[in-house]
């Protein structure tokens, strides 16, 4: 261990001394230049932890993840990963700032991006890197602070997706998670300046719903019976209302066409299938070719004939939607672990496998049947958590598995401080450069806060804050001055709301105390200044009384 501490000191202090040296004659040392690493960005949409095989989850035994498992084998998996807004955009948001949704003002999808604030590819591209993103955004702001970018619009489409670029929009024929790599691939083989250490972003869409897998893994596990999530038929009776007022069922409100691609028109005819055809041809098919329709189709008939035949009611209906939707989620997923192998064979075909390093993360987590559900949104366990594997050569330990709690508020920090290069003082994560040389700091973060705001919208996920230590979560679900209490280490399912239990009443009061100094902290009220005047009347006696 001690080795790759002096190693990282060693590198940080190659760097710091190239920052003396000024640009010109650092262009002229050109050897320490070179020490600077380089970082490769690998991230997916709603890739939950669970659904990743090196964190020994549910779907281990169908080795969904064999390249990310590689990542992990030969680099450090953070076992403790939250986000502070377990939502698409506003963890962008967070990850480019180092920044709560509260500061850098995009709380929920329906926002815009700031692009004139500071982010850490402006700050990387300023202190001497060449800046590449390609793929998701979903920020609706121009990209700021790369040389090269390539992005879907909004969400993006799986087939045949179109691309926003400097130049203009284009459509690029294929499979998105394969067309994401590809460009990526191309940029390191092509566009990169030998002269610069690189930070180059490829995000996938995969596996955001609707999860339409390419054609080379839509026949995966068509011959397995996925196991089922413990909670696929929770019926949230002891939490508080929220979880039972939700619109994220697989029972009610995962819809067959939509969804899961049951084709239907066997089953209705007129009107009514007219609608639910063209809500999916509005979304989906309607991008691909007459080709690639037909080939869809085929891949799922054999399926569909057996779903029409069997006429299912009840839970057995709600396996059948469960397998063929995580089936179909699992299948996005290998995408997305294809691409992790492949971006790793270019760095090693290139030679910048020593000098760079990779990181593998999504934005959130995501449920796949557990508690009865798909989406995120809530700061229940498995949207919380978030995958986070960082390989960096000479630093972090091969294999070495980390229990810190982390967040996507501190990616900013970290890439900034790996480069060398200043990290913004209004950022307000914390580095994970001497968690990955393997430190264990005595004053690093007991506590995380969240924040979640997109209510009323769809899925029904009230606004939520809340505070999670390594064994306790308090949640406050404010609009309807709703609280959740759990102890992980009796519930890791949180399936007891322990609130009105007189036994933890005063462990309770501690995390109240505790949320309203990190509430501080963070500088969030945000709840209240945001708020309706009516709900601030009602409310705010109540907030101010925490
Ligand atoms: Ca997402």
């Amino acid at each position: 261990m001690r080795r790759r501490k002096n190693l990282v000191r060693g590198v940080l202090g190659a760097v710091i001394l190239a920052m003396l040296l000024g640009h010109a004659q650092r262009s002229a040392a050109g050897e320490s230049e070179t020490k600077r690493p380089n970082i490769l960005f690998i991230f997916s949409d709603d890739h939950a932890t669970h659904a990743i095989g090196a964190y020994r989850g549910l779907f281990q035994s169908v080795d969904p993840t064999p390249n990310i498992d590689r990542l992990a084998r030969e680099g450090m998996l953070f076992e403790n990963s939250f986000c502070t807004n377990s939502i698409c955009g506003p963890s962008r948001a967070v990850i480019l700032t180092g920044k709560h949704s509260h500061r850098n003002g995009f709380m929920n999808n329906g926002n815009r991006f700031n692009p004139d604030q500071t982010t850490f590819p402006k700050l990387l591209q300023a202190c001497g890197y060449q800046t590449a993103l390609f793929g998701k955004w979903h920020l609706k702001s121009t990209p700021q602070g790369f040389d090269t970018w390539m992005v879907l619009p909004g969400q993006g489409a799986y087939y045949n997706p179109e691309f926003i670029t400097p130049e203009g929009k284009r459509v690029i024929k294929g499979h998105c998670t394969q067309v994401v790599t590809d460009r990526a691939v191309e940029w390191l083989k092509e566009s990169r300046d030998p002269e610069k250490p690189f930070l180059l972003m490829c995000q996938h869409k995969a596996p955001h719903r609707n999860w339409m897998p390419a054609f080379e893994h839509i026949s995966l596990y068509d011959d397995v019976k996925l196991p089922e999530p413990g909670t696929l038929f929770d019926r949230w009776e002891d939490n508080a209302p929220a979880a039972r007022h939700q619109e994220m069922e697989i029972d009610r409100h995962m819809d067959l066409h939509y969804d899961l691609f049951v084709d239907l028109t066997a089953e209705f005819d007129g009107d009514a299938i007219q609608k639910r055809q063209d809500r999916s041809a509005r979304d989906n098919l309607w991008r691909m070719t007459p080709e690639q329709k037909i080939r869809w189709r085929a891949a799922y008939k054999a399926d569909d004939a057996a779903f029409h035949a069997a006429k299912l009611t009840g839970k057995d209906l709600v396996r059948w939607k469960y397998q063929r939707y995580a089936k179909n989620y699992l299948r996005c997923v290998r995408g997305v672990d294809e691409s992790v192998g492949e971006l790793m064979e270019t760095l090693k075909e290139l030679g910048l496998e020593d000098n760079t390093i990779v990181v593998y993360s999504s934005d959130q987590g995501f449920y796949i049947g557990d508690h009865g559900w798909y989406d995120k949104r809530w700061m229940y366990e498995e949207s919380l958590k978030m995958p986070l594997i960082i390989k960096w050569p000479g630093v972090t330990e091969p294999g070495a598995r980390n229990t810190m709690m982390v967040q996507n508020l501190d990616y900013a920090e970290t890439f900034l401080e790996a480069a060398g290069c200043d990290i913004d003082p209004e950022m307000q994560g914390r580095s994970l450069v001497p968690l990955l040389a393997g430190e264990t700091p005595d004053d690093w973060r007991d506590e995380i806060y969240y924040h979640y705001y997109e209510y009323p919208s769809v899925h029904m996920v009230p606004r939520h804050y809340g505070i999670r230590t390594e064994r306790y979560k308090l949640m406050h679900f404010y609009q309807f001055d709703e609280w959740e209490f759990y102890d992980l280490q009796n519930d890791p399912d949180e399936l007891v709301n322990l609130y009105e239990n007189p036994e933890y009443a005063g462990q309770i009061e501690k995390m109240r105390k505790r949320l309203v100094a990190l509430r501080e902290r963070v500088d969030d009220d945000s709840d209240v200044s945001l708020a309706s005047p009516e709900w601030r009347s009602r409310f705010r006696p109540q907030a101010e009384a925490l």
